[in-house]
């Protein structure tokens, strides 16, 4: 597996020469790496050229030739999209509060609105995340898909409904206590693909042009990196895309 983040455990050097390695395997010798400082938000960047400093953003998105753009992530989803008419590439990272903020549908809005795709020439790879297996979450979490999304309730396993009303817990211990068997639901489990997946559609990418490689960074950390499974010592999975 090789690292190509850089995280505090690992030398610049070693990522930069993965990195190498990496861009070599996509065939893109002599395509440049491009990459924003991930915030977790919506925010879509639109590269017309090589940028030149390091901006904020989950999202990148280009059409110029040799620009290969990027996320990195470690059980947040990657998502790929081009759109093979116009050419357009982009790359998103989408964590649960990415999801929230729909930054894959407004990731497909932005190339229509500044490329000219139109949402049915887009294919989408949605690559390995976290799954509906494994990814627990809490109140917060389920409360705020529930106020974005009429049919959050079909991405979840577990107790949602309770847990999606974002009553907040009483102060008072005493006051919450639950007969034994009656405890009140902590935990749901999210698969954060399918809620990207329904974004994308929502966007008109045609379903049988999403493709989602169904892998989970946490039952299979013998492949990926999972921060859930191995918090800061964890490297970064890349995933990049670019026009030759
Ligand atoms: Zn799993």
């Amino acid at each position: 597996m090789l690292n190509l983040g850089y995280v505090e455990w690992d030398e610049r050097g070693h990522v930069d020469e993965n990195r190498r390695r990496f861009v070599r395997a996509l065939g893109g010798e002599e395509m440049k790496l491009a990459g924003v400082r991930q915030i977790h938000s919506s925010l879509v960047r639109i590269f017309r050229q090589a940028p030149r400093e390091r901006l904020k953003g989950d999202a990148l998105a280009t059409r110029r030739r040799g620009l290969l753009v990027s996320v990195q992530t470690a059980d947040c989803v990657p998502i790929l999209l081009a759109d093979t008419r116009k050419r357009v590439v982009a790359a998103i990272h989408a964590g649960w509060r990415g999801t929230a903020a729909r930054v894959a549908q407004k990731t497909v809005g932005d190339l229509r609105v500044h490329f000219g795709a139109r949402p049915e020439d887009v294919i989408a790879a949605i690559g390995p995340a976290i799954g509906g297996c494994c990814y627990e979450v809490g109140p917060d979490v389920a409360h705020e898909f529930s106020c974005q999304f009429a049919q959050a309730a079909e991405w979840f396993d577990g107790p949602f409904a309770p847990l999606s009303t974002g009553d907040e817990p009483t102060p008072f211990a005493w006051l919450q206590f639950d007969p034994p068997g009656h405890e009140r639901p902590k935990k749901v489990r999210l698969d954060l693909a399918a809620a990207n997946r329904w974004q994308l559609e929502a966007a008109g990418v045609p379903s049988d042009r999403i493709f989602a490689c169904g892998l989970c960074t946490l039952c299979r950390m013998d492949w990926f990196f999972s921060y859930r499974g191995e918090g800061q010592r964890t490297g970064r999975l890349m995933s990049a895309i670019g026009v030759k």
